[in-house]
């Protein structure tokens, strides 16, 4: 998953402090504290689904039937979370007993179906609720085109129990196929081999031959087309809006040789990614064979299809080696960050990987101290935690500092073999990070394991991490200092266009400027040489609006609402909205919430609701 939350950071980097405390250098316990299941009786290991999607009631219903291994099982126990259970079939077709366990604020609830020890086929015949957490129903005002409804679906981590009965755990891997009836004229979508174009009934099949983590199961149903871009990537998305994906996204195919040529051959067939409609509020979601995309990525210049670089190397590090749990998340994210940022290097140049490393390494900074403690190690333990609470940059970036470390120790020749290796030595297995720190131990530091204690299980700053640097930033910075000066000194400003730097390069500018510092005289001196407050580049509205915010320069206050009107990518969101906050200007920001809340999804509307503390 592309990170969620993005605090914006002040002027200065921090010193970085070194806190520091062991919590566990022991092996945790493998299973997963975050499941009913009991993995050792009753596995599942196929899932058929037959279901119809009504956008009336915004209920799914219909049926899951399950293959399971049966080591002397008298109950197969799935995960349930708000589901109405209406009747389980044997394979027979005989009825059998079930019973929904006490309801547990994170987990859910067990669904406790009674079999024999001679059975390994059950079906469950079930519905959604209508606020099941995985399950985003968007109105045809929440789209792009705004003329049809939208459902999309988020599993990672433990939500897709609210849309199917299913052992919820990255512990077991299943293969799937499906049958979804939905209305005419849309298209739906799977992380699965989907359709090019829309059926004449609106019922489409699906199958997913390559086992993946039940989290990967994804669904989505909208008004979508397809363009190809080459014989194995292509982009869904609304109509009004695939042209422009294309075009952006247009690198797709290189993208996924480059990656190979690294780390081996991809590993599922097709690499799709269905672009979203705005009010999407996450970055993206490797769901395999189709990765979930934003279309705040769309920026007109290419610059940011770091994004699908990150959702493709995962289709390695996470859906192909997967963690055994929630608590070795890291093991999903550092390795992508990594693998995302050698793509961007193949793809790009190293000046654009260091770019990307920096602003990596700043959102470190703003998690390891707005986090719990407790969290800012790479191996967690989030026994009684919902996996979200314990969600932060920490496993992404700290996760990469460390393998940059390896890199860095043993050389990139001999740790992109070794990764190589990895990678295909653990195909298709999940990999807690015990397990990991042997194999690495085996096969790339003779042993060694000084490492460990340091960098996986203390919580704070390892004391010999690499900040990284970037040329084009410090060019960046300079370049604000020169203007600001020039502005000072009465130096009339000449027009000019934002096109010469890319996107990350004039974020970083807009970062740079200091509320503390500068003025919001300097504010209208920059605009008028680069005219931010009509940027149509969304990472450089939301970097440019902050700032404004921040320095009441009430020139971009119109621009600003139009801006969070229409986008519902929390990341965007949490800071334009926190600024308005810190600076005493609720009452502008309850005047945009109000017009805006109608097109965010829930979640996003839960984040604000409490930021700014708004009562529908
Ligand atoms: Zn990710």
């Amino acid at each position: 998953m592309q990170k969620l939350v993005y605090i914006a950071l002040g002027t200065v980097l921090m010193t970085v402090s070194c806190n520091k405390q062991i919590t566990s250098t022991k092996e945790v316990d493998a299973k997963d504290s975050q499941t009913f299941a009991d993995l050792d009786k009753a596995k599942i290991k196929h899932l058929s689904l037959d279901i119809e999607t009504d956008f009336k009631t915004h209920q799914i219903k219909g049926s899951a039937a399950y293959t399971f291994t049966n080591n002397k099982a008298k109950e197969l126990i799935l995960d349930t979370e708000k589901l109405t259970i209406d009747s389980v079939l044997l394979a027979n077709g005989q009825k059998t007993t079930f019973h929904l366990g006490e309801k547990d604020s994170i987990k859910g609830q067990a669904l406790v179906i009674d079999v024999s020890p001679k059975d390994t086929i059950v079906k469950v015949f079930y519905k959604t609720s209508p606020d099941a957490n995985a399950l985003q129903w968007l109105d045809p005002q929440q789209t792009h085109d705004k003329k049809q409804p939208f459902l999309l679906t988020q599993g990672q981590a433990i939500l897709t129990r609210s849309w199917i009965p299913i052992q919820d755990t990255p512990s077991i891997r299943v293969t799937y196929d499906a049958k979804v009836k939905t209305p005419k004229d849309l298209m739906v979508l799977m992380s699965a081999i989907n359709p090019k174009e829309k059926s004449a009934d609106g019922i489409y099949t699906f199958k997913m031959p390559q086992a993946i983590a039940p989290y990967l199961i994804a669904l989505a149903v909208g008004d979508v087309q397809y363009q190809p871009i080459d014989n194995r990537t292509g982009v869904y998305a609304e109509p009004g809006l695939l042209k422009a994906a294309a075009w952006e996204f247009a690198d797709m195919g290189k993208m996924v040789t480059a990656a190979e040529k690294l780390y081996g051959k991809y590993p599922w067939e097709q690499f799709d990614v269905l672009v979203l409609p705005p009010s999407f509020p996450f970055g993206g979601m490797e769901n395999p064979r189709l990765t979930f995309a934003t279309p705040t990525a769309i920026v007109g210049d290419r610059s940011m299809t770091n994004l699908i670089a990150h959702e493709l190397a995962h289709s390695w590090s996470g859906n192909l080696v997967t963690n055994s749990t929630w608590d070795d998340f890291w093991v999903n994210e550092g390795f992508t960050v990594y693998f995302e940022r050698r793509i961007m290097e193949e793809l790009e140049g190293k000046d654009y990987a260091d770019m990307i490393s920096v602003i990596g390494f700043q959102d470190l900074e703003t998690s390891m101290r707005n986090i719990p403690e407790k969290y800012t190690s790479l191996k967690v333990d989030m026994k009684g935690a919902n996996p979200d609470d314990a969600f932060s940059d920490v496993p992404y970036d700290k996760g990469y500092l460390f393998l940059k470390m390896l890199e860095d120790k043993y050389g990139r020749e001999k740790f992109d073999a070794f990764l190589n290796k990895y990678f295909s030595s653990h195909a298709f297995q999940t990999i807690t990070t015990e397990k990991f720190v042997d194999y690495l131990k085996e096969n790339l530091t003779n042993g060694d394991d000084s490492f460990v204690k340091e960098w996986i299980y203390t919580t704070g700053w390892p004391k010999d991490f690499k900040k990284p640097t970037s040329k084009l930033f410090d060019l960046a910075e300079a370049q604000l200092k020169q203007d600001i000066t020039n502005g000072r000194n009465k130096v009339a400003p000449k027009k000019v266009a934002i096109s010469t730097k890319s996107t990350n390069e004039w974020v970083h500018f807009i970062r740079q400027i200091d509320p503390s510092k500068n003025t919001k005289e300097d504010l209208a001196y920059l605009d008028s040489i680069y005219d931010f407050t009509n940027s149509k580049n969304p990472e450089i509205e939301c970097a440019w609006f902050e700032k404004a915010f921040l320095m009441q320069y009430d020139k971009v206050n119109a621009n600003a609402k139009d801006f969070m009107v229409n986008v519902g990518r929390r990341k965007f969101l949490e800071p334009l909205y926190l600024a308005l906050k810190e600076t005493n200007q609720l009452d502008l920001a309850k005047d945009i919430y109000k017009s805006a809340r109608p097109n965010y999804h829930f979640v996003a509307r839960q984040t604000i609701d409490t930021m700014i503390n708004y009562k529908p």
